[in-house]
């Protein structure tokens, strides 16, 4: 299924388009990439770490109240929250700092938003003992103190950004500068399927660990794959993480969840498949949040981990190709399905995954109307221990406006 004219392209999607600076690079590192892909001493001590420091396989858990409550959909939540760290991250900063270690460079650079990447990152970094710098948005830094002093203890330099809007995508520009100075010594490790080409293909490959335990999982759990995979997409890694085992399964279908933020209508959202156009940002091609003069909109999410004004290319190509569909689901309805797996499963999940948890009411209605039941498979990408705080304040203004409404 994969009809990739070059190995750095996804149908239209993907591409290199950095300054010249950055090719030897770029170069470099796929031609590593390729070296490991297939060495079993490479796999070999990667498994080894997954196992024993990252938690790895996760289990696959059979959600019974949920399903029950939802009626027509038998539900298994791939639990991506019990990794080491919180959440799905580390499978690949882990994975990239081996390959760091390999390419004999001694630093690491990260971009990070709201500092779940940085602090993945970090933790990966401390594991090998390399050095490690993350540039962050100054906006994020003073938004996200936890998780810089997370940094700080892990050992790794929070480097504040002050260009542009401060955020993110400001970050990433700042890295992959500091990236054309230092690449001699230094890997620059992204933190999900986008950038340029190695990054989107690599990053896919070290998240398929999610979708290939899950295969095997639900294959002994029901005895056939499942009717559907559901997943959340900011960057979309573990959206493809989780999609790619079953791609060529035409049988099953992959639905990603993006962030609906306020509405699509009121602009602030974080929905680059749903709303956004063919673009270019950081080096590669894909659907994207940008103005009639090419500026980048920012996106909004109630979760920050789904605040990224563009998407993987691989989902830009599954979107077009329609072997996947894309969903928008809005922060108060992801609030509601945070509360509802709260309630009913025991678990606190992450404010994006969150997303993927509120689609399943939307999915239980179609299904229901089709007179069908289905079994779904759906990434719980991180815990929501990070988000409580927030979600407390959100949660009183929505029980305050449905008490007046
Ligand atoms: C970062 C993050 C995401 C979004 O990133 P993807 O690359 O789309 O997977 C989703 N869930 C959690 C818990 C995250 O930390």
């Amino acid at each position: 299924m994969e009809k990739i004219a070059d190995k750095g392209r996804f149908g239209t999607f993907g591409g290199r388009y950095v300054p010249e600076t950055l090719m030897p690079a770029l170069e470099e590192l796929d031609a590593a990439y390729e070296e490991v892909r297939e060495d079993p001493v490479f796999h070999e001590e990667l498994g080894e770490f997954l196992e024993k420091y990252v938690g790895r396989p996760t289990p696959l858990y059979h959600a019974a109240r949920l399903s029950e409550d939802l009626g027509s959909l038998n539900i298994y939540l791939k639990r991506e929250d019990l990794c080491h760290t919180g959440a799905h991250k580390i499978n690949n900063t882990l994975a990239q700092v081996l390959l760091a270690k390999r390419l004999g460079k001694t630093r690491i650079i990260a971009e990070t938003g709201a500092g779940q990447h940085g602090v993945a990152t970090a933790t990966a970094a401390a594991l090998f003992g390399l050095e490690c710098d993350v540039y962050m948005g100054e906006e994020d830094v003073d938004r996200q103190a936890l998780n810089v002093f997370r940094m700080h203890l892990l050992g790794a330099r929070v480097i504040p950004v002050t260009s542009g809007s401060c955020t993110l995508k400001d970050a990433t520009n700042e890295t992959l500068r500091d990236w054309t100075a230092s690449v001699r010594t230094t890997h620059y490790i992204i933190g999900s399927v986008v950038g340029p080409n190695p990054f989107p293909r690599m990053i896919r490959d070290f998240q398929s660990i999610i979708g290939r335990e899950a295969r095997g999982q639900i294959l002994e759990a029901e005895g056939r794959l499942p009717d559907a995979c559901v997943a959340c997409v900011g960057g979309g890694s573990n959206a493809i993480g989780l999609f790619h085992p079953f791609v060529d399964d035409a049988g099953v279908e992959l639905i990603g969840v993006e962030a609906a933020g306020r509405g699509i209508e009121t602009g602030e959202h974080g929905a680059s498949l749903n709303a956004g156009r063919v673009g270019v940002l950081h080096g590669c091609q894909m659907h994207l949040l940008y103005d009639d003069d090419g500026q980048i909109i920012p996106a909004h999410s109630v979760s920050a981990g789904l605040d990224y004004p563009g998407v993987g290319p691989e989902h830009s190509y599954l979107k077009d190709s329609g072997r996947a569909r894309y969903y928008a689901i809005g922060d108060t309805d992801a609030l509601r399905g945070f509360k509802r797996l709260s309630l009913l499963e025991g678990i606190i999940p992450a404010l994006e995954s969150a997303h993927a948890i509120a689609f399943l009411g939307v999915l239980a209605e179609e299904v229901r109307q089709a007179g069908e039941t289905k079994t779904v498979l759906v990434c719980l990408s991180g815990r929501g221990d990070k988000d409580v705080q927030q979600a407390e304040g959100l949660l009183r203004e929505l029980s305050d406006e449905e008490a007046e409404g």
